[in-house]
């Protein structure tokens, strides 16, 4: 018997554009090619073992953790000195274990505040560490030469790109402290330079998969430094000798986020999903930036989020009616984040061309007759 959702999660599976395009910053859509392999993992023909009761401990499930990690390591360029854990919890959670893992008794740790997601994990940090805040970004980042960044602290913490505010690092900074990243919402969406980063983490629902697993790519001369009350499902250091297998890991996720990955891969790796990126992003501007002062968008150009455009319509009372309409259209999920309001556009690797089109099309259409 169907279940009360069951009928809604039919419409959302239904290919697109019969139900429109979701632009939600929350969770990025899979490319139907990796829906269909899902799909086929869960309910395997000929009766082989399904991905929702594969356990973790077989030789199977071992070899997909495995070459997942391979997959990830061959698109980002991954040095050998670098250890990638799959861990639980969300970016949220990582907000708390940096802290417990890398202070290693000290208690100063350096925050750059570029807006929502770095203010969250400064308050998180703060029940650990004494978060010194070495830059605030105000429409832009300030240079890392005008950062008042104390050599001693322990790390320097920054979100890449700040998915609530539509701001975000054109490049990692140069620091003489080890670089700590969360890269929630755009891993995988431009080359990483490692020589730069001591450990990068994301949530994998935005640009990898679905909610559930977190990766972490981390440098080995971090370890060793937890907190003895660290919990050991949270130390890094126990869940890399124990390949991220402490306890059992999100085995489903895991199996997304590697067809995910191969996905990417075979789009031409991370230069494409660049590439991709930036040309969606860039038709969203366009039109922001040819409408006459009735979109705005107050970011400096090179810190504009290529993954999450966000603008407001110059007169406010627009706001819900463009969204209205935007419904109408097909275009859902344009709402900004609570905090900062206006629109919101999410670009992730599993949007499509023709979404972004459609979106452009109908925001000149919008300009035009509301205008
Ligand atoms: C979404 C997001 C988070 C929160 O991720 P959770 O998995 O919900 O904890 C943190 N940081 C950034 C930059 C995000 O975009």
């Amino acid at each position: 018997m169907d279940s009360p959702c069951s009928a809604e999660l039919h419409a959302a599976a239904r290919p697109q554009p019969a139900t429109g395009y979701s632009f939600s910053a929350a969770s990025g859509p899979l490319p139907a090619e990796v829906r269909a392999a899902v799909a086929e993992a869960c309910m395997p023909p000929n009766g082989g073992r399904s991905i929702l009761s594969l356990p973790f401990t077989s030789d199977a499930y071992r070899r997909l953790q495995d070459e997942t990690e391979a997959c990830l390591r061959r698109l980002l360029d991954i040095p050998d000195e670098f250890r990638v854990l799959f861990l639980q919890g969300g970016a949220t959670l990582q907000f708390a274990m940096l802290p417990l893992n890398l202070l290693g008794g000290a208690r100063l740790a350096a925050y750059v505040d570029t807006g929502h997601w770095s203010r969250r994990a400064i308050e998180e940090a703060g029940r650990y560490a004494d978060p010194d805040i070495v830059a605030r970004a105000v429409g832009h980042i300030p240079h890392e030469h005008d950062w008042q960044l104390d050599p001693r602290a322990a790390y320097c913490h920054i979100t890449t790109n700040e998915t609530a505010d539509g701001l975000q690092f054109d490049r990692l900074p140069a620091i003489p402290v080890p670089l700590v990243a969360d890269m929630s919402s755009d891993l995988l969406t431009r080359p990483l330079d490692f020589t730069r980063l001591a450990l990068g983490y994301a949530a994998t629902q935005k640009t990898i998969g679905v909610p559930g697993l977190t990766v972490l790519i981390l440098r080995a001369d971090l370890l060793g430094r937890a907190h003895p009350a660290t919990p050991r499902a949270m130390n890094y250091t126990a869940q890399a000798e124990a390949a991220s297998r402490v306890n059992t890991p999100p085995v489903f996720p895991v199996l997304v986020a590697h067809r995910m990955l191969h996905w990417i891969e075979r789009q031409g790796g991370v230069a494409a999903m660049a590439a991709a990126v930036e040309r969606r992003s860039a038709a969203v501007y366009a039109v922001l930036d040819d409408s006459g002062g009735f979109y705005r968008n107050t970011i400096a150009r090179a810190h504009r989020s290529r993954v999450n455009p966000c603008f407001h319509l110059a007169d406010q009372g627009l706001t819900e009616r463009f969204l209205d309409a935007a419904q109408r259209a097909g275009l859902h999920d344009l709402r900004g984040h609570p905090r900062t309001g206006g629109i919101r556009v999410s670009l992730y690797n599993g949007v499509e061309d023709e979404a972004v089109a459609a979106l452009a099309g109908f925001m000149r259409e919008f300009a035009r007759t509301q205008g």
